[in-house]
């Protein structure tokens, strides 16, 4: 309360800049925002301690690094907001999405009850040596925690490259991170709905069956891979894996097609599956096939051609998808 009042003053903790005229201890703190942020949530109550934009209390982490800089004026709240300035006589209240990330975050809340004065003030959970949030802070288990080294995980290559299509990469890191508000992670939270998959209505929606191992999703991947790959990826993981071998390891050319490919069949299921729950329209296999291909080809022409004799990229794109549907 009194770093509130006489350092912070109207800014959050996560907002100060760190300058000369704070205390070493204050400037520590600063200095350890994003390790703390790994070992904080915020579990919403009323909503007015939370801040809207830095706290992390969505699956989807501090929503500032998630919609970007241009987040409070696209969803017109400011950065200075509390999660309960979202929300009017118990209903999120937030302008029609204009990007795909504030698609995602109106999904997400959907799935989440608004904050409400009766559910009393927020609370702050710390990760503790289960990887699980208690009200509880103890100085043994984060240190614990943070001393194990996280394995490296190589998927930043698999989302961030330079013939990506922005608003799919999203969706892509956000799949590889498995905070999609599927039907599987939904019912954890407690919400009666149905698990199953709205693509084929026999699997459970989780997020390697809706991407890989649901019917629709195999023949979409089938079509476009199967003049190269023997079978289709069966996970994230797998694509990972098979980027790190020989023919894709040598060639950037290739292993570019494939990683648009992963990103464009993902951002493809992801919003066909949306259209069905939250729009009630569906389309067909064909019709998500012939959308993979439009959204690639687009992308691939407004890519300079490539000296030759090296193949342009739209011509490997053919050798993947040229064969009889
Ligand atoms: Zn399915």
């Amino acid at each position: 309360m009194w770093l509130k009042e006489n350092v912070f003053r109207r800014k959050s903790y996560w907002e100060i800049q760190s300058s000369q005229r704070l205390s070493p201890t204050v400037r520590g703190m600063i200095g350890i925002r994003e390790k703390v942020g790994e070992f904080l949530r915020c579990s919403i109550g009323d909503g007015r301690a939370a801040t809207f934009w830095f706290d992390w209390w969505t699956d989807l982490g501090p929503l500032l690094n998630a919609l970007g800089e241009r987040g409070p004026r696209d969803l017109r709240i400011q950065l200075s907001a509390t999660v309960a300035d979202a929300a009017v006589n118990g209903e999120w209240s937030l302008p029609a999405a204009r990007s795909e990330e504030a698609e995602t975050l109106q999904i997400v809340l959907s799935t989440m009850a608004p904050p409400l004065s009766h559910r009393g003030p927020d609370k702050y959970l710390w990760r503790n040596d289960g990887n699980q949030y208690v009200p509880r802070f103890s100085s043994r288990s984060t240190w614990n925690r943070i001393r194990v080294a996280a394995p490296t995980i190589p998927w930043h290559k698999l989302v961030w490259f330079k013939e990506e299509i922005p608003r799919c990469s999203f969706t892509v890191w956000t799949a590889i991170l498995g905070r999609l508000p599927t039907r599987d992670r939904s019912s954890v939270w407690g919400l009666s709905i149905p698990l199953n998959c709205v693509l084929c209505s026999s699997g459970i929606e989780t997020h390697e069956h809706l991407f890989f191992q649901c019917p629709y999703a195999v023949a979409i991947w089938t079509h476009f891979s199967r003049s190269v790959i023997a079978a289709p990826p069966t996970s994230l993981l797998a694509c990972s894996a098979l980027l790190n071998q020989v023919p894709w390891q040598n060639s950037p050319a290739l292993s570019a097609i494939l990683k648009l490919l992963l990103q464009v069949i993902t951002y493809v299921l992801w919003t066909e599956r949306n259209f069905r729950i939250f729009r009630d329209l569906a389309s067909s296999q064909q019709a998500s096939i012939m959308r993979v291909d439009r959204m690639i080809r687009d992308r691939l022409l407004s890519i300079p051609p490539r000296p030759p004799p090296a193949p342009s990229l739209m011509q490997l794109f053919f050798s993947f998808s040229l064969s009889p549907v």
